[in-house]
């Protein structure tokens, strides 16, 4: 039986490991914390950090393939274990990914518009690039930030920017020009070993607190805007030689132009919509991907709502299950931290 490696030991593990295991594939999970969401459902699991050697060769040894569930794996672990196997997606989308500013240059070297940004090192680069922007933008740390984290939000004529820099952390950062969305949208789409490409419909989002509430399909945006972030998509994926499931999100203005904010090599919350409303879910597709399978069918059958169960909201799982037309997935989560994802549920409509 083929065993399918998996660095990171979260949801999006858990949930890649069981549609592994309806494809008869085994998993091996890689993650420090001991009985994590993934390792409940997978065949064995690796407890060590991301970045240990030893773990890596052992990871390498019980396996066939290697993928990973968050952009974050370290680039030498991943380029180490592709000297024995496979590692799928490539670990060069893992280095386009890590770093906004090279994210940005990736996705306007691919013919994809994103907001005009400024590298920031300095307090004084700050200032200028706020100049430039005429005082308003949105500074981020260029690495390691998710969910909102590490940001801050320049308005025209508000606060000064005395500061910002240290109050980030002092590390390298990146000054994003403010776009002026209507909406937010993503693509999940696929790549296979042969280079064939399947996208999901694009998904509205919704945030609350800097996390992601609900996805909506269909997103109520035009032929042409779906079909442009489609095609950015596809070209995102070919120029990388990718091969599995990836996550891009987009800004959408008022004339149904695009703008690409960021792009995550796996699997990705906004998608998984698609196990309630698809015959082949993002996960499925990702399996399939990596291991060398024909895709899956990406069309929806079904018009739904994908909503986040954060924290606290894991108490309204009853009042979910009594109704009919509500998958509910849970992610083994004992405690329910604020700001925690514990779950979700997906709304046929
Ligand atoms: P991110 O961490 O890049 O996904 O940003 C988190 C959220 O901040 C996004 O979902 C947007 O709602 C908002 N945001 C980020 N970048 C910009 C930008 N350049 N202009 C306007 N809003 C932004």
């Amino acid at each position: 039986m083929t065993t399918i490696g998996i660095i990171g030991g979260g949801q999006l593990a858990r949930m890649l490991a069981m549609a592994a295991a309806r494809l008869n594939f085994r998993t091996v999970i890689l993650e420090p914390q001991p009985d994590c969401p993934a390792a409940q459902v997978a065949n064995e699991q690796i407890v060590a950090a991301y970045d240990d050697e030893r773990a890596l060769d052992a990871l390498a040894a019980a396996c066939d393939i290697v993928t990973y569930e968050f952009e974050n794996v370290p680039v030498a672990a991943a380029e180490r274990l592709a000297l024995d196997r496979p590692v799928f997606p490539p670990p060069k989308a893992l280095e386009a990914a890590q770093d906004r500013l090279v994210e940005k240059r990736f996705l306007n070297d691919s013919g994809i518009a994103t907001a005009r940004f400024h590298a920031i090192d300095s307090q004084a680069d700050l200032e200028a690039a706020l100049a430039d922007f005429g005082g308003s933008g949105v500074l981020k740390t260029r690495r390691l930030g998710y969910d909102g984290k590490g940001q801050r939000v320049f308005r025209s004529g508000d606060d000064s920017p005395q500061g910002a820099f240290e109050a980030l952390g002092s590390v390298p950062l990146i000054l994003e020009s403010f776009v002026p969305f209507e909406r937010e949208i993503s693509v999940i789409a696929a790549r296979s070993t042969d280079g064939t490409v399947a996208c999901y419909d694009p998904a509205e989002n919704v945030h609350r607190n800097g996390i992601l509430h609900t996805s909506t399909v269909p997103a109520e945006i035009g032929a042409a805007t779906r079909d442009t972030a489609h095609a950015a998509a596809k070209a995102i994926l070919d120029a990388l030689g990718y091969v599995g499931v990836i996550g891009v999100e987009f800004f959408v203005l008022a004339d149904g132009s695009l703008v690409a904010n960021e792009m995550a090599p796996r699997v990705h919350n906004s998608g998984h919509w698609t196990e309630a409303a698809c015959i082949v879910s993002q996960f499925e597709q990702h399996i399939r991907a990596v291991a060398g399978l024909p895709l899956g069918n990406p069309v929806r059958h079904s018009d739904c709502v994908l909503q986040n169960l954060i924290g606290d909201d894991i108490e309204d799982v009853p009042a979910w299950l009594a109704k009919d037309n509500v998958l509910v997935h849970l992610y083994g989560k004992t405690e329910a931290r604020p700001g925690r994802k514990m779950g979700h549920i997906t709304r046929l409509t």
